[in-house]
């Protein structure tokens, strides 16, 4: 593949810098979106990328984006967030931006004619754990409506897995299909209140009982649906009135399900209400199930699925295809954009941690893959026509 190579030794170099930002004592990073070291990993940020020779500019709600001095757009903006949640790892989100700028660093060096249509972007508050965050990806949202959005044609970002199933697989890469969706619930059983001692198991409406019996239910009704594209967790239990020698009256669980299609997410809904209805019944409980949030399944631009996943597969025999469990920018973005995403892996599957790692060889394969899916994506775009004004039909088609 004739693409310049990236500069190994610099990516690591700057991570490291990145990575001293709001670094505390305990190892750990603290850079929560709108803190002085959030504030700070920004301004270093924009200087980095005014020492590359790009121009720099930072919107309303603070993302940071860089560009090639006079090009214009659209562009295939390439990123990832700057903020971590606390006591985070040096990768999640920095990792994605870091890349972003060693990318075009090193298509304006070697005078890659993709350089003028890439743009790079360090998003505001992913996380959402800042007092004043409205549930996280607020960079994102923020860019999706506003003017900007019309100038992009596609969104590129490199991401850690932050869970273990690349590791396990012993991947070094990976093409990500898109993210799953997320439903939480609340499940109420209503039992009868009553003395724990005095009533027969027969003659109980016990709603701890009805309770667990659902909670222990979801695993295998999840493994059934789908065992591979589906997990489910029990997130919180709790009984009222809650004493040891008291029948609970009413349980409440709270559970949230991830799928990676909308089909596996209605098939397990209706699933679960039927399961849960049946306990209900046999405890001589009813149940009441309350949606407490549903995100949708976002689905990445099949083309640039397949370049991605093309690119990977000629860095490495080790590379698959797979959904992202965890939400990420690029599921803002997918949604009026044609949009992919590159992951390497996690080890131990940790992140969210100090602890969160990948190996040096694979960060740099990543980003390697990086500047390769967004040359073919900036080619892509500008083949056989005049400018990237116009998204050919396959890429418009995703927007
Ligand atoms: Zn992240």
């Amino acid at each position: 593949m004739n693409t310049p190579s990236i500069n190994a030794q610099r990516l690591l170099t700057e991570l490291t810098h990145l990575a001293q930002i709001g670094a505390g004592p305990d190892g750990a990073i603290h850079r929560v979106a709108g803190s002085r070291a959030d504030l700070a990993a920004r301004d270093w940020l924009s200087k980095t990328m005014q020492v590359a020779g790009l121009t720099g500019h930072r919107d309303e709600i603070g993302n940071v984006f860089g560009r090639v001095p006079g090009s214009t757009g659209p562009w295939v903006l390439l990123g990832s967030h700057a903020d971590t949640v606390p006591a985070a790892g040096h990768l999640d989100g920095a990792y994605g931006v870091v890349a972003a700028i060693e990318v075009l660093r090193t298509l304006v060096e070697t005078g890659h004619p993709a350089a003028d249509h890439i743009e790079i972007v360090a998003f505001w508050d992913e996380e959402g754990v800042a007092p004043d965050s409205n549930g996280g990806l607020g960079g994102s949202t923020f860019l999706a409506d506003s003017p900007h959005i019309d100038d992009i044609a596609a969104y590129l970002e490199v991401h850690v897995e932050q869970g273990p199933r690349m590791e396990a697989a012993g991947l070094d890469l990976a093409a990500v299909t898109g993210i799953v969706g997320v439903e939480r619930y609340e499940i109420v059983m209503h039992g009868q209140e009553n003395h724990g001692g005095a009533s027969p198991f027969d003659m109980r409406a016990d709603a701890g009982r009805a309770a667990t019996r659902a909670a222990a239910a979801l695993r295998p009704i999840c493994q059934s649906i789908d065992p591979v594209g589906l997990i489910g967790n029990v997130g919180s239990c709790s009984f009222t009135p809650g004493a040891a020698n008291v029948v609970p009256g009413e349980a409440t669980l709270q559970i949230e399900i991830r799928g990676i299609s909308e089909a596996v997410l209605d098939q397990t809904r209706t699933a679960l209400r039927e399961a849960y209805e049946r306990i209900a019944e046999e405890e001589n409980c009813t149940c009441t199930i309350r949606k407490a949030s549903a995100k949708p399944v976002a689905e990445f631009n099949p083309e640039i699925v397949r370049m991605a996943d093309e690119v990977c597969r000629a860095s490495s025999d080790r590379t698959d295809r797979m959904a992202s469990y965890a939400g990420h920018d690029a599921s803002v973005m997918s949604t009026r954009v044609a949009t992919g995403m590159i992951f390497v892996p996690s080890t131990s599957g940790i992140s969210h941690n100090a602890l969160e790692h990948t190996p040096d060889h694979q960060l740099v394969l990543g980003t390697q893959a990086l500047l390769d899916t967004a040359v073919a994506t900036a080619e892509r775009l500008t083949t056989g026509q005049d400018s990237l004004s116009a998204a050919p039909p396959v890429l418009a088609a995703a927007a």
